[in-house]
């Protein structure tokens, strides 16, 4: 890690938000879901599906919950009424799953069931490991009744997923795969990156294998290549899995992906809560950083 790279990773958490928020805005749609929509227009003009996200996490009221849930139901009839080709993700600390976990569960219980009759979908994102056996749970209570509308993400850096995909393997399952975004202790998650990318690849032939539809949520272009031969060595139709990538993120991988004919979903994000979602990738990925002072002083940069 470059010296540059190194002092980003250690001090965001310590930047003023307007100096993130330079730096992160082409991650971001916008503050509020008109922007997610006119993003996602965009991104279906250009042969691309999407997933919104409305930014929170981690709330500390019911209140909050309600407010989240309230933008979840809206951003699923927002997307109805304009017609657009995206579904909804959420996360489960944003509906209350830290205050008590029935109550989360009812939360995205009623946004699942407003999905299913919009014959829409909502991805039931990952958060860090102490969420996991609660996520996994309310996928599994969920799975049978919604089936198609409902799905869930796993990450290739913890040690427990491949047997995860094992145990959920006995209904339908609908995974988003990736490697991981938390900084979690090295008990629960592998740390070096060669074992999380082998972990990817093997997750991955599991899930196949047991017939999952899987968003492959990757930039990284070793796993896209393993993921191909794979998708070849299963003989899988377009319509049997997809690609996902984050908005703003590495924009000629991104066409290449639909040049070669594959399904692409992109994730768009948006809302007011845009600080911690952008310190934590400027953390995971200081080269985002980089790219973006390159960019002001008008360099040439490689995209990151
Ligand atoms: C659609 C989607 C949904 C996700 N949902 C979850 C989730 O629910 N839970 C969870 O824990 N994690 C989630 N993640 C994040 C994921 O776990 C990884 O942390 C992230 O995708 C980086 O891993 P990578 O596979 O792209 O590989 P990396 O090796 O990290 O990145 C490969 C290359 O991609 C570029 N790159 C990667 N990330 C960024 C970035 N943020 N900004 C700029 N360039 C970048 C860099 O050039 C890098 O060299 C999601 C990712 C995607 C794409």
């Amino acid at each position: 890690m470059s010296l540059f790279n190194f002092l980003v990773s250690k001090t965001i958490m310590h930047v003023p938000g307007p100096i993130v928020g330079f730096f992160a805005k082409g991650y971001i749609a916008g503050d509020d879901l008109s922007a997610a929509v006119k993003t996602t227009k965009d991104l279906n003009s250009k042969g691309m599906v999407a997933t919104i996200d409305i930014l929170g996490e981690f709330i500390k009221t019911k209140e909050e919950a309600g407010f989240f849930k309230q933008q979840c139901l809206d951003i699923l009839k927002g997307i109805d009424k304009e017609g657009l080709d995206a579904n909804l993700s959420l996360k489960p600390t944003q509906l209350g799953l830290e205050l008590d976990k029935a109550f989360a569960f009812e939360n995205i219980r009623e946004i699942v069931t407003l999905a299913a009759s919009l014959n829409n979908f909502v991805r039931i994102d990952m958060e860090d490991h102490p969420c996991t056996d609660d996520t996994l749970e309310f996928f599994r209570n969920l799975r049978e009744e919604f089936e198609g509308h409902v799905g869930v993400v796993v990450q290739s850096y913890l040690r427990r997923t491949l047997d995860d995909i094992e145990a959920l393997s006995d209904g339908p399952l609908n995974f988003r795969l990736c490697k991981g975004i938390y900084n979690e202790p090295r008990k629960v998650a592998f740390k070096d990156m060669a074992i999380i990318n082998r972990s990817f690849v093997k997750c991955l032939e599991k899930m196949f294998e047991k017939k999952a539809y899987v968003g492959i949520a990757t930039h990284d272009e070793k796993l896209v290549f393993e993921a191909d031969q794979l998708i070849r060595k299963f003989g899988l139709k377009r319509e049997e899995y997809e690609y996902q990538m984050l908005l703003g993120v590495d924009p000629e991988l991104r066409d290449l992906l639909v040049e070669q004919g594959h399904k692409l979903r992109i994730y768009v994000p948006y809302g007011k809560k845009w600080l911690p979602y952008s310190r934590r990738r400027l953390k995971e990925n200081p080269s985002i950083a980089q790219h973006a002072l390159r960019q002001m002083l008008g360099m040439k940069s490689k995209s990151v």
